[in-house]
């Protein structure tokens, strides 16, 4: 195919201008039509990429899962609001700063705080806690991924201190997007969302799953477009793992393969974004965290929630790493990710642009 005979630049340059249905055509052929030998040498183009920003390092995050309740109700998600089966369980604000300091004597210099849409958690509590965070911990930096919020409570959170917010779009295309969601919820105001965290200061983290249901070549090459349009400074795609008490039980689980595809693909297109090996990867093949290193992602986000809650903030079935402490999880995962051949790294990791002291100019 074409694309193996041009640079590196050249087709970061193609799958940065290309329409629609050229970019559908790509990820059709790289997900369903090459031979391993093409696919080897993607990966390996998006590894040359990840070296020139970030090297072998591969960053880590502390992830904190501070409370499972949640007002929303996606379709595909096992803590939505009117799963009755879910076990709720909410943080206090000491037991948050408590992981928040166990991850900081085990050496990570980023937080992230991670929930359901909680209305327990009002501006001023969440400004408190944040600014908590901050003063205790100077030197790390503060993720929130707490949902859909206004924008004037997204700029009061980010004067408390807030450096980054995570806000998978999971879909770029509307029809898509309301197949998996209910009517209030909508895809323009995810999108406008993440366009206010942007401008308002954060680095900002967008997303969406792999193989989730109705999904095809065609949604994929919008999720291509909205990214390339956004230019987020961090992107998390995880496979779709189907959780038992929502409407989706029963699909079958993916394999690896077409998730780490994309993170390839993405990391070509985007040469200079953060990328996790996501937890859900590493979930559907034991391989697959190591899998997507080697295919140009750079973030991992061990957990640092405490054991006696992890399996309560269950968004899909099986997940690993949920009977570990923090220490032991991270030994583990230390190990792996240098036996793969990459740096473990636990400073702050900010976007390439950021780390240079330069300005928000990312992609
Ligand atoms: S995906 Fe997020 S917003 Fe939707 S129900 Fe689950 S926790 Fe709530």
């Amino acid at each position: 195919m074409q694309f193996m005979t041009k640079s590196d630049y050249e087709f970061s340059r193609y799958l940065n201008t290309a329409g629609k249905k050229e970019l559908s055509g790509i990820i059709r052929y790289f997900c369903a039509e090459t031979p391993q030998e093409e696919l080897s040498e993607l990966a390996a183009c998006a590894n040359r990429l990840r070296e020139k920003h970030y090297g072998r390092r591969v960053y880590f995050r502390g992830l904190i899962e501070f409370s499972s309740h949640c007002r929303k109700d996606c379709y595909y998600c096992g803590i939505r609001k009117s799963n009755f089966n879910a076990r709720r369980y909410r943080l206090s604000e000491e037991e948050i700063l408590s992981c928040c300091q166990n991850g900081y004597n085990l050496g990570f210099r980023t937080f992230v705080l991670q929930s359901g849409e909680d209305s327990y958690f009002t501006d001023e509590r969440l400004c408190s806690l944040v600014a908590e965070i901050k003063q205790r911990f100077a030197d790390c930096a503060v993720t929130l991924s707490v949902g859909e919020r206004r924008s004037d409570s997204y700029k009061r959170l980010y004067d408390a201190g807030a450096d980054r917010y995570l806000l998978r779009h999971e879909t770029a295309d509307v029809a898509h997007y309301d197949k998996l969601h209910p009517p209030m919820m909508s895809l323009e105001n995810r999108k406008q969302c993440l366009y206010s965290l942007k401008e308002i200061g954060y680095q900002v983290g967008a997303g969406f799953m792999m193989e989730s249901p109705f999904q095809t070549f065609d949604t994929l090459a919008e999720d291509l477009i909205f990214l390339r349009d956004l230019k987020p400074h961090m992107i998390g795609i995880g496979p779709f793992i189907p959780h038992m008490y929502t409407r989706f039980a029963g699909l079958d689980t993916p394999s690896s393969g077409r998730t780490v595809v994309m993170l390839s693909l993405i990391r070509i297109m985007l040469p200079k974004v953060l990328l996790p090996s996501t937890t859900a990867l590493g979930t559907i093949d034991p391989q697959g965290r190591e899998k997507g290193l080697k295919a140009g992602a750079n973030v991992v986000m061990p957990n640092l929630s405490p054991v006696a809650y992890r399996s309560d903030y269950s968004l899909y079935d099986n997940k690993i790493c949920t009977g570990e402490e923090a220490a032991e999880c991270l030994h583990c995962l230390t190990n792996r990710i240098e036996s793969a051949g990459f740096e473990p790294d636990f400073s702050r990791g900010d976007h390439v642009d950021l780390q240079k002291g330069g300005d928000l100019i990312c992609g």
